[in-house]
């Protein structure tokens, strides 16, 4: 996608790269911004002020509410509006939590870190049971049998998709093992939504975060779905969101995500068609690069995420060369300081953590083409044969 220069955009004049980091932040749908934008420019009163401004905030806000419902097939009454998928996890972890019992929570080595640090701060309190992962990134049902059926836990908590492997998790099969009289049963849905069908009724989840953001919408707002009371607030001091989230509505936000839920719903096919055909493509012209290797490749991935390496490339070396080029993608490590660490995906998925440093990973997206998909393979395949001729033959 090409940024261009808007009339009061000036810092995105220099923003002439390809953008393929989707699953960090997706560029809003234009139907989203023409949705916010009335919202931005006009009074917009406070949803819980009973006159008539007020009025049309709260009408707006449960219309989006709606919006969300509908997406993923459950109650508008169990939808809470957060700032994203952190807050979601954070509140589900430190709101819905019994931590006088001490029955455990369960859930995985994958999980994204608004799971993984109030996972450990919750470990103080009472047992917390994380499952593995197997070599192409997915837990693996059989392995998990035993430890779910025993473990009489109150919360199972699985991440849906990896944000850097994009593989799919197992949750039905996870689920079907849960006593559900007993265990309530999250998921961090955050880059499913609006990638793929997804019916909370169906698979029987009790819970799901997500993220505006993920699926064409704006930054800042999310929800956690969830139909029983918190037994402790992140936030206190007003009634809104039925008292399990305190603070003014952000409308014109809330609006924007309710427009993208929208047209994830109506748009679901046509978009992952066009992702897997990007993926597909990208991926069959990798493989010819000597080398070369994604990760979790023979498991069932989101259809826009390639996370791969090339050899002797350096994850952090690789983005910034193709940053030089014009193609933003992003690293699965995570930078501490000086020190870059593997990421802890890659670590549960046992791959070599010199390997694991190489790793980069592309998310496409709906402006994505296969021309700029050419020119990306084009330029890996150019850095690849800037290594000296003896290094590319010990890589082959
Ligand atoms: N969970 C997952 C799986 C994610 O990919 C992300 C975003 N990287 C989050 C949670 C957090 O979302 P946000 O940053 O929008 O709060």
């Amino acid at each position: 996608m090409r940024m261009t220069c808007a009339r009061s955009s000036l810092i995105f004049c220099n923003l002439m790269a390809v953008y393929l980091d989707h699953n960090a932040s997706s560029p809003m749908h234009p139907e989203v911004v023409d949705a916010i934008l009335p919202f931005l420019q006009n009074p917009t009163g406070n949803p819980s002020s009973l006159h008539s401004f007020g009025r049309m905030a709260r009408s707006a806000v449960e219309s989006a509410r709606n919006e969300v419902a509908q997406l993923l097939n459950c109650s508008s009454n169990a939808v809470i509006f957060t700032s994203g998928g952190t807050e979601s996890n954070n509140l589900l972890l430190k709101g819905f939590v019994d931590k006088s019992e001490n029955r455990p929570v369960i859930s995985s080595e994958i999980e994204h870190p608004s799971i993984i640090e109030p996972l450990k701060q919750l470990a103080q309190a009472l047992p917390v049971i994380l499952l593995p992962c197997n070599a192409q990134g997915q837990i693996d049902p059989e392995q998990a049998a035993e430890v779910i059926s025993t473990a009489d836990a109150q919360l199972m908590s699985i991440i849906y998709a990896n944000n850097e492997t994009g593989v799919i998790q197992p949750l039905e099969a996870l689920i079907d093992m849960v006593d559900r009289d007993r265990c309530l049963v999250h998921s961090d849905a955050t880059q499913v939504v609006g990638k793929l069908p997804l019916d909370m009724n169906q698979l029987k989840l009790d819970a799901l975060s997500f993220s505006a953001h993920k699926l064409q919408g704006p930054q800042g707002i999310g929800a956690l779905v969830i139909d029983r009371k918190p037994r402790e607030l992140l936030h206190s001091g007003g009634e809104q969101e039925n008292r399990k989230r305190a603070g003014t509505e952000n409308v014109a936000m809330i609006v924007g995500l309710g427009k993208a839920a929208q047209l994830a719903r109506l748009e679901l096919d046509q978009k992952k068609h066009h992702l897997l055909q990007l993926q597909q493509v990208f991926e069959s012209r990798l493989a010819a690069i000597p080398g070369s290797q994604v990760f979790g490749q023979k498991a069932t991935r989101l259809p826009n995420t390639t996370y791969f390496a090339l050899p002797y490339y350096h994850g952090e070396t690789l983005l910034m060369e193709l940053d030089r080029a014009g193609f933003a993608l992003s690293s699965g490590s995570a930078c501490h300081s000086e020190v870059t660490l593997p990421s802890h995906v890659l670590s549960a998925m046992g791959v070599d953590a010199n390997l694991a440093l190489n790793a980069v990973r592309v998310s496409f997206g709906m402006s994505n083409t296969l021309q700029e998909v050419e020119m990306l393979i084009n330029k890996l395949q150019e850095l690849v044969n800037k290594l000296p001729a003896v290094i590319r033959q010990v890589a082959v």
